[in-house]
């Protein structure tokens, strides 16, 4: 998930960020004393948080026992994964780790699963982010209220994971969702509002329509970004329910409906 490309979009509504970073090196006790911890017990903490990922689901972590990561983003990113693999268990998500990529807040990879020839998504958040919950929060909010996100009410690392989670559902459907995203989103708004509009200006309503998926959506000139636009209406619908935009509903549904038959077939469903 990238904050880098600024691209105008409607105004989000603010998200409602809580407290941040829940958990620092030294928690205050009611207003009491502080709590001292001993160096190397948060890491261990944080190490034993995302190690319940690997209990339950069998996802590998990796470097979140380094110095620095703030807890309540770990408990933010294990909390998404498990409420996502709560929804769609058979989504293949194989690790979860913490590393550079390279200005993006997370990342989502399509690769082999270790020692066998099945494909499946690896995911990675950035050292830099979850290390500073303050920044993260601010460049999410700030995201949000440009238009390049999609609104959303949950704490930031969350969303970040469920966008990415988007991109593992693609994946799960190949590239038959990115390759059908716009002419099936042309096919829904065809259908659903075409009569009205028979004089040919179809093209520049459908537009504007389409305009009501974020900014994130489209490359800097404008031009419709299949993959970002299913993760971002993936999180979109996710994060919002009903409240999400028309078109992030279609894209969502045919996303989740474009993954199913892969695993109908595997005999998961
Ligand atoms: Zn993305």
């Amino acid at each position: 998930m990238s904050i880098a490309a600024a691209s105008p979009g409607e105004q989000g509504s603010h998200p409602r960020l809580g407290s941040s970073g829940a958990e620092s090196s030294q928690t205050t006790n009611a207003g009491q004393l502080p709590v001292r911890r001993r160096p190397g017990q948060l890491e261990r903490l944080n190490e034993q948080i995302a190690n319940g990922l690997t209990e339950r689901h069998g996802i590998q972590v990796y470097g979140f026992g380094r110095p620095g990561v703030d807890t309540g983003t770990v408990r933010d990113i294990v909390r998404a994964v498990d409420d996502m693999l709560a929804k769609y268990p058979h989504a293949r998500v194989f690790s979860m780790e913490i590393g550079d990529v390279e200005g993006d807040i997370a990342r989502a990879f399509e690769d082999r699963l270790p020692n066998t020839d099945r494909i499946g998504t690896r995911i990675a958040f950035s050292e830099k982010y979850v290390t500073d919950p303050e920044l993260l929060a601010k460049d999410v909010a700030k995201a949000i209220q440009r238009g390049h996100f999609s609104p959303r009410a949950e704490r930031p690392a969350y969303g970040t994971i469920v966008h990415e989670f988007g991109h593992a559902l693609t994946f799960e459907g190949r590239s038959a969702a990115v390759e059908r995203a716009d002419t099936h989103l042309f096919d829904h708004y065809h259908r659903t509002f075409g009569h009205d509009n028979p004089g040919g200006e179809l093209t520049e309503s459908y537009k504007n329509w389409r305009g009501q998926l974020s900014g994130y959506s489209f490359w800097k000139e404008g031009d419709f970004h299949p993959t970002e636009a299913l993760a971002e209406a993936f999180a979109d619908v996710e994060l919002n329910g009903a409240r999400a935009s028309e078109p992030a509903q279609v894209l969502h549904k045919m996303l989740v409906d474009t993954a199913e038959p892969k695993w109908r077939k595997e005999g998961l469903l």
